[in-house]
């Protein structure tokens, strides 16, 4: 039975082992957490893209049990003023709008997802080193352990060490965004059935939704110079997780209601973590690794499309591990992927840009003045149904 070494256990790295395994293969997760947080991250997208490959794999049901749909998207300037409202999703195609899921239960889904299918995910074991044989892989962890396979797959996100052998010369950057948010409950505060809101505030960007059980999801994106120097943590630079919630109480003290009551209302911790971009990694493979997910081409959160495009690569990987030997596989994989991986870290890219807050007050006049004609122009039109309409 052939064997393949699975790098992390987050979105892209169970799917890929559960369809692997399915076809054949033995492919044991290897996560470096020593167990799941409950609080990684924070929420996100699931797009209509990524929701096939998790019907694929039949774990869409369970996911969606516990999901905020919202195929619309409103705007709104940091004046109170509605810019105007776009699809989350396919134009005219409301039901096959994003839906959005906590981080960590999108992670518990697909984890426990693979596990029934027969997947052994083995958490505490963080990978530090690769070792090509003629024959095969060595890898080794931290902990002094070490695995032997046919290949090894990638599935470690951004900060990838399997990337590290793959192109070393790959080192992320920083986006000059900061994302951070939290949970909330604001008396009085109506649910938000079928929307997500967005603030283009006049210091930072805001997002929030409210579920029908009142529980509010908001998230800011502040505009920082540089990330926070301690990344281990959900806060960096000395700064407490009440601290910055201070500071973007303050951040955001002018903007219209319900954004200075959702920040007054949040008790618990919230997150803070750099937005990283990545250089583009040429080739996706080396020797006996291939690398897929965030690990290969984070995309930012702006986009929504990150958990997406990660079950997208683990669907396209193990089909062509099913049909094809490595190196073949890997080569036709990254064929497959490559254009529309780097088309949507652009698009995502775009987005950030809108989202980072110019000093100059002219600037921020004629971002609002401009906004509500570019949103006009998307609500209508099928500019972006390249990205939901793809079948992995
Ligand atoms: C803190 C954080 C918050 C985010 N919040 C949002 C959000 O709000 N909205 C949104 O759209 N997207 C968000 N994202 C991005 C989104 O989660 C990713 O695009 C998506 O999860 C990609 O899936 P993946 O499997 O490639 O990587 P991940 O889901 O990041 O999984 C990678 C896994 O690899 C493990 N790992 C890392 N290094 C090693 C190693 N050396 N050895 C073994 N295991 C390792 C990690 O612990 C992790 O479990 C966030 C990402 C992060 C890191």
């Amino acid at each position: 039975m052939p064997k393949a070494l699975v790098v992390g256990a987050g979105v892209a790295g169970p799917a890929v082992a559960t369809l692997l395994t399915r076809s054949g293969w033995d492919a044991p997760v290897f996560e470096a957490r020593s167990e799941p947080d409950p609080f990684a991250g924070l929420f996100l997208n699931v797009a209509v893209n990524g929701r096939r490959v998790l019907s694929t794999l039949g774990f869409a049901e369970r996911l969606l049990s516990d999901a905020h749909p919202a195929p619309r998207m409103a705007m709104w300037s940091g004046r109170g003023k509605q810019l105007g409202t776009v699809p989350n999703g396919p134009a005219e195609r409301p039901e096959d709008g994003g839906v959005v899921v906590r981080r960590s239960w999108l992670h518990q889904v697909v984890r426990e997802g693979a596990e029934q299918a027969g997947v052994k995910i083995t958490n505490g074991r963080r990978l530090t080193e690769i070792e090509h044989h003629d024959d095969g892989v060595t890898v080794r962890f931290e902990d002094g352990t070490e695995e032997t396979g046919d290949i090894v797959i990638g599935a470690d996100g951004v900060g990838s060490a399997v990337r590290r052998y793959v192109a070393p010369d790959v080192v992320p950057t920083f986006s000059g965004l900061l994302g951070s948010g939290g949970f909330a409950r604001v008396p009085g505060l109506e649910p938000t059935p079928g929307f997500q809101h967005f603030v283009f505030g006049a210091r930072s960007f805001f997002g929030y939704l409210v579920r029908d059980d009142g529980t509010v999801y908001w998230f800011a994106n502040l505009t920082a110079d540089a990330p926070p120097q301690d990344r281990s943590g959900l806060v960096g630079s000395g700064a407490t997780s009440a601290d910055w919630l201070e500071r973007l109480r303050e951040l955001h003290s002018d903007d219209p209601a319900p954004v200075p009551q959702i920040l007054a209302a949040t008790e618990g911790p919230i997150t803070v973590y750099p937005i990283f971009k990545l250089p583009t990694v040429q080739p996706w493979s080396r020797d006996r690794a291939v690398l897929l997910g965030d690990a290969v081409h984070a995309t930012s959160p702006s986009a929504g499309q990150g958990a997406s495009m990660a079950l997208e690569d683990a669907a396209v990987l193990a089909k062509e591990l099913q049909a094809n030997d490595f190196p073949k596989a890997f080569q036709q994989y990254e064929a497959a992927r490559r254009p529309r991986a780097e088309a949507l870290v652009a698009y995502a890219t775009g987005i950030d840009k809108q989202k980072r807050v110019s000093k100059s007050r002219i600037a921020v006049a004629i971002r609002d003045l401009m906004l509500p004609i570019f949103l006009r122009k998307a609500a209508g039109d099928h500019s972006t149904d390249w990205i939901f309409d793809y079948e992995a």
